[in-house]
């Protein structure tokens, strides 16, 4: 249903902010999304359904495919990696791929978790990803995820939102230590087991679990249940710049990437958007980028587009990637921390990432098709590098290229406290990362050897 990103009534006025304008109604829908979308299940499942709103077929991997000309499919893996794609009508010269992620750092909720101690009632839980423990502390929060049931005839996966406010992390008086403002280290087995309630809650985290899914917690054989923020994100500044809530990295992507994708025009190429789980801890996974997803999505779109080897490596040479996945941004307390030049700043557009050691894979050629796109869509760019000496992250494109062997952008949306439970975005970035996907999908790259490309937009 299309309510998923549904705008919410009165909210159609456009604001002015300093630099630029942005839309306020966009800004509600990228609220919506990141509300739909408490875990990667619920991220996957979300643009899943906005998909089939849109007239997108579903296929499954363990079916076979009937593709035709002007056919619009998607599938998904392990319920929390999704893949879609159109077949043009003319014959494609490359994929056109843009891939981001459905993660977010968290917290996962172990097997057997509920721990009693001094009248409490504990989970126990691991981390999931880089996140930065401290913003984790005394603020409602709930769990959200998939299980697995047994029904009358088979096993099926389920996907669980606990919309309640159900867990806590508290943290300690500063009166019982002194030294809390000094910099402590926080220990995950000890520091950030949440409070679920008293000891006579003993036994409810499964019933909780097996109500919201409607079945006996015996029935549950296997969850994999992640931690997350309650409340919705917000709009605030003195001019509405900023856009914070839970997840935006990679959801701003995400969200913009299909956004950008269900504008765009058909071009001779096939159109890819692709949105991974597990990036935040490697892409290492069955459904992660460092996986065999792309590719078995690519190979079977070929087989039944009638390609055989040589015409499958000719349209991998005439192939593309954008890599998106949120960039950092000078942070005002700790300028420091940025390259003393390649500091992008908030509402300043797409960045495009670069690391000599290829954690990021943009090179001079991807570069430059990336910022001819954002020239053709009228959107301005911004150019980020490490500090030297700082290790800085890596990301889908890195780990993608080993299995599909293409010209990748790495790129991002700018953002203030990245891997925190509340992160922080601009508005008007959303908006350009909209404008340049929709011109990207819209595209085709024509490789005419010697790392000589042709560029060719049908909007
Ligand atoms: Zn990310």
């Amino acid at each position: 249903m299309t309510d998923l990103l549904k705008v919410p009534s009165g909210a159609e006025q456009d604001m002015k902010t300093a630099n630029t304008t942005y839309s306020e109604s966009l800004q509600q829908e990228l609220l919506q999304f990141l509300q739909n979308c408490p875990s990667a299940f619920h991220t996957a499942h979300t643009i899943r359904r906005v998909l089939l709103d849109a007239g997108y077929e579903e296929l499954f991997e363990a079916f076979p495919w009937h593709l035709e000309a002007g056919g619009r499919y998607f599938v998904m893996r392990a319920e929390s990696s999704i893949i879609s794609f159109r077949i043009p009508h003319d014959r494609p010269s490359g994929f056109m791929i843009a891939a981001s992620h459905t993660d977010s750092p968290t917290m996962k909720i172990k097997v057997n978790p509920e721990m009693e101690g001094n009248g409490y009632i504990l989970l126990n839980v691991e981390g999931y990803g880089g996140l930065i423990m401290q913003s984790w502390f005394d603020r409602p929060l709930s769990v959200a995820g998939r299980v697995v049931i047994r029904t009358a005839d088979g096993l099926s996966s389920r996907l669980v939102n606990v919309d309640r406010d159900l867990l806590m992390i508290p943290r300690l008086a500063i009166h019982m230590d002194r030294t809390q403002n000094d910099g402590q280290k926080i220990d995950m087995q000890k520091d950030m087991l949440p409070i679920i309630g008293l000891s006579s809650s003993k036994g409810s985290f499964m019933e909780v679990i097996a109500e919201e899914t409607g079945c006996k917690p015996e029935d549950i054989l296997g969850h994999d249940l992640f931690l997350y923020v309650r409340g919705r994100g917000t709009v605030w500044g003195a001019h509405g710049e900023f856009i914070s809530g839970g997840h935006l990295d990679d959801l701003q992507c995400g969200f913009a990437d299909l956004k950008g994708y269900l504008a765009s025009a058909e071009a001779d190429s096939i159109p890819i958007l692709a949105v991974f789980d597990n990036e935040e801890v490697g892409s290492r996974s069955r459904q992660g980028a460092d996986s065999g997803f792309l590719t078995d999505i690519l190979h079977r779109v070929a087989d039944a587009l009638a390609c055989n080897d040589e015409k499958f490596r000719l349209l991998t040479a005439g192939s593309f990637m954008v890599s998106a996945d949120n960039a950092h941004a000078v942070h005002p307390n700790y300028p420091e921390a940025a390259d003393p030049v390649n500091r992008p700043a908030i509402n300043k557009g797409p960045v495009i990432k670069y690391n000599a050691a290829q954690r990021y894979t943009t090179d001079a050629l991807s570069a430059a098709v990336f910022k001819e796109v954002c020239r053709r869509a009228g959107v301005p760019f911004q150019e980020f590098t490490n500090r030297s000496g700082s290790r800085g992250g890596s990301t889908l494109g890195h780990q993608s290229m080993t299995h599909f062997s293409i010209p990748t952008a790495d790129v991002g949306l700018p953002q203030l406290s990245m891997h925190s439970a509340y992160e922080t975005a601009g508005t008007a970035d959303t908006a350009y990362m909209i404008e340049a996907m929709k011109v990207f999908f819209s595209s085709s790259l024509r490789n005419e050897g010697h790392d000589h490309y042709r560029l060719i937009t049908n909007l």
